[in-house]
């Protein structure tokens, strides 16, 4: 044998061990993740007198794409007396630009990413209304705004958070729950699960300050991943975070593709699978609407664009 074949064999040898390394513990830790599913009658029960009014959605920047554009939303929960819940915080406008420099690496046919602004630019002074805040999940592109919120916002806010986003992290949701854990959300030392009131059966959490509002811990795309409900006094949204990247494929039940699920975001394939199943379900019938995080025409379908006056 060569020096040079043996070299390579060696450095294959290293490569393989240092995926292992870093994979097989996220695959295994996501896997963990699988409570069962509340009904429609669970999801519904949360429906209060006091519950949200409205939810509308803030777009920070999109990237157009061929047969597809990614757009990263946040959403803006509200409630008749003024206060807001606010769903996924974004990023800052240098984040954005690096995050879609990344993404097209992934998907040659996204374009360049415009930037439309921040939460913070796009609420100005509204953005104390804001009373709390709760991820779908935490990468990068769904939390990093929260530095910028809180330099603007001050504490005051709270986050309601489930035990597994709290706790579970792997390579790709370690920086943003570092973010979140040290921001200003209150308790962002992450005791806000108290806020929340458990229910074993059906893994919905409530908040008391947040009527009508409710998180379901779903994992499958990470291990925190989360449902948020919104009770509507007319119908219920369901905010599905990237369990699925758009709405299409989740009316069309097409899973992500294997590289992005075994490699770049270590999935549990068959729980996104049966969450597809599950959210299509709901999705299908009349008193639900599913929105996807990064699907603007899908939000748009169902929510009004934010706008300040
Ligand atoms: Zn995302």
């Amino acid at each position: 044998m060569t020096l040079i074949l043996k070299i390579a064999i060696a450095l294959i040898v290293i490569l393989g061990v240092v995926l292992g390394a870093i994979l097989v513990p996220a695959h295994l830790q996501v896997r963990s993740v699988d409570p069962a599913l509340p009904s429609s009658e669970q999801l519904e029960s949360i429906r209060s007198e006091d519950g949200p009014t409205s939810v509308r959605y803030l777009l920070s920047s999109a990237q157009a794409g061929k047969t597809r554009s990614l757009a990263h939303m946040s959403f803006l929960v509200e409630w008749a007396n003024g206060k807001a819940f606010l769903i996924d915080a974004g990023m800052s406008h240098k984040q954005a630009l690096e995050f879609a420099d990344l993404v097209k690496t992934l998907d040659s046919n996204l374009q360049d990413a415009k930037v439309f602004g921040t939460v913070v630019s796009l609420m100005g002074n509204d953005l104390s209304r804001i009373e709390g805040v709760g991820f779908t999940h935490l990468h990068i592109d769904h939390t990093e705004g929260v530095k910028k919120f809180c330099d603007a916002r001050g504490s005051g806010a709270a986050l309601l958070q489930t035990t597994s986003q709290r706790d579970l992290h792997n390579f790709n949701t370690t920086e943003g729950a570092d973010i979140v854990a040290n921001s200003c959300l209150q308790n962002g030392d992450l005791q806000a699960l108290s806020l929340l009131e458990g229910d074993n059966d059906s893994n919905m959490f409530e908040s008391p300050k947040f009527p009508g509002l409710a998180a379901v811990e779903l994992g499958g795309h990470t291990p925190g991943s989360t449902l948020w409900v919104v009770a509507l006094a007319d119908r219920t949204l369901l905010f599905s975070g990237d369990i699925t990247n758009d709405k299409h494929s989740l009316d069309h039940d097409i899973a992500k593709r294997a590289l992005y699920s075994w490699m770049i975001v270590p999935e549990y394939i068959e729980r996104t699978a049966q969450l597809r199943k599950w959210l299509r379900g709901l999705d299908q019938s009349e008193n639900f609407s599913v929105i996807v995080s990064h699907d603007l025409e899908n939000a748009h379908q169902h929510i009004k664009e934010y706008s300040s006056d």
